[in-house]
């Protein structure tokens, strides 16, 4: 399977190798500040199944995390929690056919915007304590409580 996406001057390309999970709705001040939108949607896919076709996403290190932008044009394309890590988020609105990949959850309701309106049957992920990481626990988590196996 690939699934194509990329950027939004087409500079940086991108395919996904399977289908992403963990799809969520995140309105982290972080998410929406760094995407200049009121929410980013997420969807992971384990490290090996993104492959970065064209361009060089622009990596960059901010509380503790790694968002990539394209180079090109600056389009928030990836989210990693570590150089490391065994899953990486990709925006699903910069994949060439986001329809298929509604949302499953929202996280960060606290800090929602109150003109956002979400669809309320969403599960909803509480906030940990730690501010630290939570975009990446919330994502694993969810992952998690589907039994969601890399192989
Ligand atoms: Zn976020
Ligand atoms: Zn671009």
């Amino acid at each position: 399977m690939e699934l194509p996406g990329g950027c939004l001057c087409g500079g940086t390309r991108y395919v996904l190798k399977s289908r992403p999970f963990a799809l969520i709705d995140c309105h982290c001040i972080d998410c929406r500040r760094s995407a200049g939108a009121p929410y980013v949607q997420w969807g992971s896919v384990p490290r090996q199944d993104l492959v970065v076709t064209k361009g060089e996403p622009r990596k960059i290190a901010y509380a503790d995390r790694i968002r990539s932008f394209a180079a090109c044009c600056g389009t928030h394309l990836f989210f990693e929690d570590t150089k490391d890590s065994e899953v990486i988020d990709v925006t699903i609105a910069s994949l060439d056919d986001p329809a298929p990949f509604a949302p499953g959850k929202v996280g960060w309701l606290e800090v929602k915007l109150q003109w956002v309106v979400i669809d309320e049957p969403l599960p909803y992920l509480p906030k940990s304590r730690t501010l630290r990481n939570q975009h990446y626990l919330d994502v694993r988590r969810y992952a998690e409580s589907l039994s969601y196996k890399a192989s």
